[in-house]
């Protein structure tokens, strides 16, 4: 029989994130009966989001070689392996509009720039990491990487996400890291919702939670190991209450909006 998840009652950070930058956003993605079940004809591909799933994919796939085999030149194809649409993961390079791009010169120049974020990861010489976890290498198809994390913090609230990397630190505690394709400013919040989320799934402590951005090859390391689940559980759980009391959904407009992919029926923009 078909196990039911039921979604309502997981929570991960881009989700929470999403109702933090706008509360009408989230209630059209998640919440309004009439958007959210057909919310699929209304996301429009982008070419940002195809290189970072693209690079995020060419580094797992990296990490599943055998440790001898992790030269450029193998991270290069894994980029090859990597590029696909999530609209569409069957079709082959180029992927053309399904990745978001409106010729094939403009997908050859974010291949381009794919593939020096990737040069960059090399060139930090951090290939051979004792690793923890790593997602899986089936990466056209990666849900149990967020249905194997799962986690309830209390009896009607579950908390996910999906990690990019997890090392096993010699004290045998966990480092955490995110690699990020873009220069946006680091978030604590982020830091402390993967510390509580890898705490409940491996029953070990965080220590260091660390950003590696690689367009500038700048590594940021943050130590958590002071940092207490129970107290990050119980900021989130503030966040979750305040949506699931219904009554906060208002558009909050922000230079983010452009990226928003209901902007045409949001009644900021929605012509009368
Ligand atoms: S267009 Fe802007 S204000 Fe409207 S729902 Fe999207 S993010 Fe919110």
């Amino acid at each position: 029989m078909k196990e039911e998840i039921d979604f309502s009652r997981i929570y991960s950070f881009s989700k929470l994130n999403m109702y933090r930058n706008c509360p009408k956003q989230y209630y059209f993605n998640y919440l309004d009966p009439e958007i959210a079940p057909r919310k699929k004809e209304f996301i429009k591909p982008r070419d940002y989001k195809t290189k970072g799933q693209a690079v995020h994919g060419a580094i797992t796939l990296f990490y599943h070689l055998p440790k001898e085999e992790r030269s450029f030149n193998n991270l290069k194809s894994c980029l090859f392996s990597a590029w696909f649409s999530e609209t569409d993961i069957s079709k082959e390079p180029p992927i053309g509009e399904s990745g978001g791009f409106n010729n094939i010169e403009h997908e050859r120049k974010t291949y381009k720039e794919s593939l020096i974020l990737l040069k960059n990861f090399f060139e930090l010489k951090d290939i051979n990491p004792h690793l923890f976890l790593i997602p899986t290498k089936d990466i056209r198809n990666s849900f149990s990487d967020y249905k194997d994390m799962i986690q309830p913090v209390n009896e009607e609230i579950s908390v996910s996400g999906k990690f990019d990397r997890i090392d096993e630190l010699e004290n045998g505690s966990l480092r955490i890291i995110d690699f990020k394709t873009s220069m946006n400013n680091q978030d604590c919040s982020q830091l402390e919702f993967y510390k509580l989320l890898a705490e409940l799934n491996f029953d070990r402590k965080v220590d260091i939670v660390s950003f590696y951005y690689l367009s500038s090859k700048k590594i940021q390391n943050f130590d958590v190991s002071k940092v207490y689940k129970d107290e990050i559980k119980n900021n989130f759980l503030g966040v979750i209450n305040k949506i699931r009391s219904g009554n906060n959904f208002y558009p909050r407009r922000t230079r983010f909006c452009s990226h928003c992919d209901f902007m045409e029926i949001c009644p900021v923009f929605k012509k009368s």
